[in-house]
């Protein structure tokens, strides 16, 4: 899906793990580069520091210190393993922790998360080490959710206000957010990334809209069609939802508004309550 790609139109390869580091500045020009040269001066040679900086991955086994587990070949596993992200994505994912904690603080400290993957050799988000796959979040006092579960279809009501509570934490600090309401491919992770940023609700965004309907059907009652069409009846709700929330501004424009939208669904949905 093009939400999915992001706006990476230059990738730089890193061979090996992050102790390779220093072969970060070898480049190579992504496909279809050229034909994107607006002048018609065949592929672009990127300045050297700013390859590096594309390229250049850390290594972690711990978010702002709380361990991130690996369950897809072996459900349960507790062994510390090594990630790979650009240091930008790694600081925007220590945000999004920490609004975390603070969102869902009545769940006790987030004992451990699980991911299926952040840089992984592929085109796209993942493959520039800005992307994140959240399989599963557990909080001290035994509380889960579990994308990996499907818990987007849910049975249980409070379980789907969860889910959403902790797809609007993601969506304060990563703008492509893909749910298992956006497609089949999502149906077992929560996919951020850094594509289409800053953070704001668009309108002719199918996983936007798609959010935007399930959070009005789930907290509302809003009976929507979750099919990414932004129409008259999604408007109506989401102006409700707005409304009832106590949001004024337009979170279609301003990142601090929806970020404060965004706050406020989480925190009702890790609270279970309707709004
Ligand atoms: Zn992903």
């Amino acid at each position: 899906m093009l939400e999915n790609q992001g706006q990476i139109t230059r990738r730089s390869f890193v061979i090996g793990t992050a102790g390779a580091a220093g072969l970060a500045g070898l480049a190579a020009v992504a496909p279809g580069i050229a034909a994107a040269d607006p002048i018609g001066h065949g592929p672009i040679s990127e300045p050297a520091a700013a390859d590096v900086s594309a390229a250049a991955l850390i290594t972690f086994q711990k978010i702002d210190g709380t361990p991130v587990y690996y369950w897809r070949s072996n459900r349960g596993n507790t062994t510390l393993r090594n990630w790979q992200c650009t240091q930008e994505f790694y600081n925007a994912l220590v945000a999004w922790i920490r609004d975390l904690r603070s969102l869902s603080s009545g769940y006790g400290s987030i004992s451990y998360l699980v991911s299926a993957g952040f840089y992984v050799d592929k085109p796209g988000q993942h493959g520039a080490g800005t992307a994140m796959d959240l399989d599963h979040v557990r909080w001290s006092s035994g509380t889960t959710i579990s994308p990996l579960d499907q818990q987007h279809a849910s049975t249980n009501a409070q379980i789907r206000k969860r889910y959403l509570a902790t797809e609007a934490v993601c969506r304060r600090r990563f703008r492509y957010v893909l749910d298992g309401w956006y497609n089949a491919d999502h149906h077992d992770h929560i996919h951020s990334d850094f594509g289409g940023m800053p953070v704001r609700v668009l309108k002719d965004s199918e996983s936007d809209t798609k959010f935007v309907q399930a959070m009005c059907n789930n907290f509302r009652n809003a009976g929507l069609a979750i099919d990414g069409v932004w129409g008259t009846r999604t408007e109506s709700a989401f102006n409700a939802a707005k409304s009832a929330l106590g949001v004024t501004g337009d979170p279609h424009t301003s990142s601090s508004v929806w970020q404060g939208m965004l706050s406020k669904i989480a925190q009702k949905g890790f609270a279970n309550q309707n709004f």
